[in-house]
């Protein structure tokens, strides 16, 4: 008993030793690119749209909380170039149930589950059910519930459990809890975790489609996804989304989607007026983000790519387009910050040194 006084005063000296260069620390926020492409198109080994968010501080590299945002194609393995496992992610945020941002999600989760099965499972959060007024529905739960499902048919599932028994029975699903919210015009908190909250608002592309806004002590940033304007085509008073905008009030950073004026209906590109309507061009990216404040314009989901003859079938009016044309675009927007013309795992670490 003598001895134990002393020792557990030790201990507690000790522990106050270690917490206190923790705890003093400084905040901070990365925010990668895990994927640049533009639709479903492929373009010189470009991945699909992604964003990785994390917050932390100097001690954990800023990524003590790992959250992605959209899971293009070449997800994972864009994230094992940072070295990010993917049994590390705490939570998948969707913005639409279109392909070019949700084919790589079964490769994350089959990877998880068979390394990860014992846990913890990770949060996916996205739309509840969006009927569509031409009679489909966009659902990211059932999405998610069956992402496994060829992998089961195929046989291999049954193949691997027998291999080892503390994998999930259900497959790579049952590693997933599904978070959905009604998305409207006013934020709602859909997740959180100690000091980082994430936010998020019903913006048009598709039904169900959601921008998000993640609010950290380091900054916050704001990703748009495919948004556009409620309105979906001319006249109007821009491409981009109002909801999107008010999200985007005084946010450090607006990661967003973007098309290039070069493939509107005015030029020659032929391509789809509607689907070019309904995506934020990137001049009125550059007006919205001055009128929101925004310090970094981050643009991804490039339409085109910079250096390519077309986007699909459609080739681009004058030519490949280069990272000059997509800020020269910003700037007519009458954007004066930071714009980041998006390339795969470009990152901006907030606050900046
Ligand atoms: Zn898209």
């Amino acid at each position: 008993m003598k001895l134990s006084i002393p020792l557990s005063a030790a201990a507690s000296v000790l522990c106050l030793a270690f917490a206190m260069p923790a705890a003093m620390a400084e905040p901070c926020m990365k925010v990668t690119l895990t994927g640049t492409q533009g639709g479903p198109p492929l373009f010189n080994g470009q991945a699909g749209a992604g964003t990785l968010v994390q917050y932390g501080d100097e001690t954990n590299g800023c990524g003590a909380v790992k959250l992605q945002f959209d899971t293009g194609r070449g997800t994972n393995m864009r994230l094992s170039q940072m070295k990010v496992p993917v049994g590390k992610l705490d939570a998948i945020f969707f913005t639409h149930m279109h392909s070019d941002h949700t084919e790589g999600l079964a490769d994350v989760l089959q990877l998880r589950w068979h390394f990860n099965s014992g846990g913890p499972k990770v949060d996916v959060v996205c739309s509840e059910d969006a009927k569509s007024p031409l009679g489909h529905t966009l659902s990211c739960t059932r999405y998610v519930k069956h992402i496994g499902d060829s992998l089961i048919q195929s046989g291999e599932i049954a193949q691997r459990l027998v291999e080892n028994k503390k994998r999930l029975a259900g497959g790579p699903a049952d590693l997933v809890n599904v978070s959905t919210f009604a998305p409207g015009q006013e934020p709602v908190k859909v997740w959180s975790k100690g000091d980082v909250k994430v936010s998020a608002i019903g913006s048009r592309h598709i039904p169900g489609h959601a921008s998000y806004r993640v609010d950290t002590p380091a900054g916050s940033v704001v990703v748009g996804g495919d948004a556009g304007n409620d309105a979906p085509k001319p006249p109007r008073p821009s491409s981009t989304s109002e909801r999107v905008e008010a999200l985007a009030q005084g946010a450090d950073v607006l990661v967003h989607s973007t098309i290039h004026p070069v493939m509107g209906p005015d030029k020659d590109s032929g391509f789809p007026p509607p689907i070019y309507f309904r995506q934020s061009n990137a001049s009125d990216l550059g007006a919205l983000s001055k009128r929101a404040g925004v310090k970094h314009l981050m643009l991804t989901h490039l339409i085109p790519p910079m250096g390519a003859a077309k986007q699909g079938p459609y080739p681009i009016p004058g030519g490949a387009l280069t990272e000059d044309s997509y800020k020269a675009a910003v700037v007519d927007g009458g954007f004066e910050g930071n714009t980041i013309v998006g390339t795969d795992l470009v990152t901006l670490t907030l606050p900046a040194k």
